[in-house]
């Protein structure tokens, strides 16, 4: 009997599995395709849409295709109290909302819609990467968007895609290594700050991997990390590497790293001036952090790189 209802749950669960991937698949192409015709209608290079709607994915709710939103307000017009959308109502009462399907109306929740308004608004500044940055800048009025949002650029037309991006375990197969969950444990040094991060021990000189793929934003010494490494994802996510013996030369700021790149190797620098090492036995202190658009904060590694592990190849 138990049996039976199991086969019959895996019966019920195996193709709903499968659509969804296939959904998945399908939400990919769809959103290729609006880029790929804004493109064609503006020569903007479709990785700044593909850049500027994932920007706005991570930090909004909505399961919107485009999820980019405008102000009602802004949309319409400060005095269209009707939201009437018909395109020249709209520019008569001062907004912004533009027609991209055809229909003759701009509707702030239709995505082609969105995607002619805000192709409308970059056209103002022009389709340079400096123009792109002056129009971003004008619109977020936030340095780290702005930067994020290039750089998310610069990753997907490195990449020439949009997703199915790897992930990978810091330290390749065949190292010794050995971490806890040791989230939110005292630190040593510097005072009452929390331990925000893995520690995964393992031998000086083991190879420290990206875990994502993502652009190098900061690479140097610091008093706590050592030398350090910095690099962030396509999901506003932040990615840590501390303490490391030497960075992989070559690797500056502003570079792609891949998911499984070799970035440096595993030390045990920090706690001090440049160059001060062995004050605790080697490991690599990995960190992950988010950014909502307004403010960054530490999550939990751990329970991920479980994951990376178990899904490792190499
Ligand atoms: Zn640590």
């Amino acid at each position: 009997m138990r049996k039976t209802i199991l086969f019959f749950i895996c019966f019920l669960l195996l193709p709903s599995i499968h659509v969804q991937a296939e959904d998945e698949m399908e939400e990919t192409t769809k959103k290729m395709n609006l880029y790929l015709k804004q493109q064609a209608l503006t020569q903007i290079p479709w990785y700044y849409y593909a850049a500027i709607n994932q920007y706005e994915n991570n930090i909004r709710d909505n399961d919107n295709i485009i999820a980019m939103e405008f102000e009602e307000m802004t949309w319409y017009g400060p005095l269209n109290n009707d939201k009437i959308p018909h395109p020249s109502v709209i520019e008569m009462f001062g907004g912004i909302g533009k027609d991209g399907n055809g229909d003759e109306m701009a509707k702030d929740q239709n995505p082609e819609d969105i995607l002619a308004t805000l192709s409308d608004y970059l056209l103002k500044y022009g389709k340079t990467e400096q123009d792109i940055k002056i129009a971003l800048w004008n619109y977020y009025q936030r340095e780290l968007t702005v930067q994020t949002i290039i750089n998310i650029a610069k990753v997907y037309k490195e990449m020439n895609q949009i997703d199915n991006f790897k992930q990978a375990f810091p330290v390749p197969k065949g190292y010794n290594n050995s971490y806890n969950n040791t989230w939110g444990d005292k630190r040593g040094f510097g005072g009452r700050r929390i331990h925000e991060g893995t520690d995964i021990f393992a031998n000086y000189g083991t190879p420290v991997r990206a875990t994502n793929t993502g652009v190098v934003e900061l690479k140097g010494w610091n008093k706590f990390g050592g030398w350090r490494i910095g690099i962030r994802d396509v999901f506003n996510r932040y990615h840590y590497y501390a303490h490391l013996n030497q960075f992989t030369e070559g690797i500056n700021v502003g570079d792609i790293v891949k998911a499984g790149e070799v970035i440096g190797t595993v030390g045990s620098t920090g706690y001090g001036p440049p160059g001060t090492s062995g004050k605790f036995p080697p490991h690599l202190h990995y960190g992950i952090y988010k950014d909502d658009g307004k403010n960054e904060w530490a999550f939990d590694p751990y329970p991920y790189l479980k994951i990376w592990q178990r899904n490792a190849v190499d």
